[in-house]
């Protein structure tokens, strides 16, 4: 039986975990919370202490962590999986990151003689449950085929998005565009209710006209017009505002890196960050409305 190493056991990673063992893999996992670990226990996966500890007789790792900086210590760090796993086992880093800390640690893990993939994804903790999320994939062509298996169980896509890193980009510079929609959508909508326009109506007109794009289509900010979008739960669940700002600011600053104007991005990226600055961070992305209309109040 494939044996994985799964390393981060948080909202995304246990549900992904769960989700393999379900498929008929062996889990070793590994999380500094106790909590976590005990959760992954009850779900049929062995944990262990350490990552030393659970990558050594492990055919696959996967890693869902919080950032670049501990993704760096996990397979880099003394105690970590470059240091302690098999020979040539095939990495999967699924956590959200910096383009550069990716290709940095793929870099390395190369150049150790591992396969390595980078690999976020977007679908959140109910595609992470339904094992229906979206991987998007950086990496060679042989390590992106030989990760489709272990990927199959989580996923409803898997897309290659290139070289090393790819996936990465892929990642930000989509919800670097989504948070660029909604923003826009969120000021049509509240404009037009200004000048006296009832928003199921505008939501009629624009949803079939030039200024149609997901935000509005499906996943509208005013309750109503799309009864699945967390605008009628008062947007409780969906994208956190604070997971979207962390998305923000890794596109930032890989638009610094690469001498790169986004200044659409970057003022997205201030945005949320008032938002969540403003005791919004629990609330799902498409509340950035209710900022702005807070805003207008003032
Ligand atoms: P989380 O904070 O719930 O889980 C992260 C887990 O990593 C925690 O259990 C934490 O204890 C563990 N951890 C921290 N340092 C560790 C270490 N050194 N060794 C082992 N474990 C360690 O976060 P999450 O929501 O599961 O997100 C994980 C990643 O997925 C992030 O990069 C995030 O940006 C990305 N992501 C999250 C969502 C979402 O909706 N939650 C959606 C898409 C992508």
């Amino acid at each position: 039986m494939t044996s994985i190493a799964f390393i981060g056991l948080g909202n995304m990673g246990l549900p992904m975990c769960h989700n393999l063992i379900k498929s008929g893999y062996s889990v070793r996992g590994f999380d500094v919370s106790p909590k976590a670990c005990d959760q992954a226990k009850a779900y049929g996966a062995r944990v262990y202490d350490a990552v030393s500890e659970a990558v050594k007789k492990a055919d696959v790792i996967i890693s869902m962590l919080p950032s670049g900086a501990i993704v760096k210590d996990v397979y880099l760090g003394d105690d970590g999986v470059l240091n302690h796993a098999r020979a040539g086992v095939l990495c999967i880093d699924s956590s959200t990151i910096a383009v550069a800390d990716a290709r940095h640690v793929s870099t390395k893990a190369h150049d150790a003689g591992f396969m390595m993939i980078d690999a976020p994804v977007s679908g959140g903790v109910p595609g992470a449950e339904a094992g229906t999320l979206a991987f998007m994939v950086g990496g060679s062509e042989p390590a992106f085929e030989a990760a489709k298996p272990v990927l199959e169980p989580m996923a409803a896509n898997i897309i290659h998005a290139g070289g090393n890193g790819s996936g990465q980009a892929a990642k930000l510079c989509n919800n670097m565009l989504l948070a660029v929609s909604m923003i826009g959508t969120a000021e049509a909508f509240n404009l037009g209710q200004a000048l006296g326009l009832d928003p199921q109506v505008f939501f009629d007109i624009a949803s079939n006209s030039t200024g149609q794009c997901w935000s509005l289509n499906n996943y509208c900010p005013v309750p109503g017009p799309v009864l699945s979008s967390p605008a009628n739960r008062d947007y409780q669940g969906g994208f956190a505002n604070a997971l979207m700002l962390k998305d923000l600011k890794l596109a930032k600053g890989c638009a610094e890196d690469n001498s790169m104007h986004t200044p659409l991005g970057a003022l997205a990226a201030n945005i949320y960050d008032q938002a969540v600055d403003a005791g919004m961070g629990h609330l799902d992305f498409s509340s950035i409305i209710r900022y702005l209309q807070a805003k207008h109040q003032q």
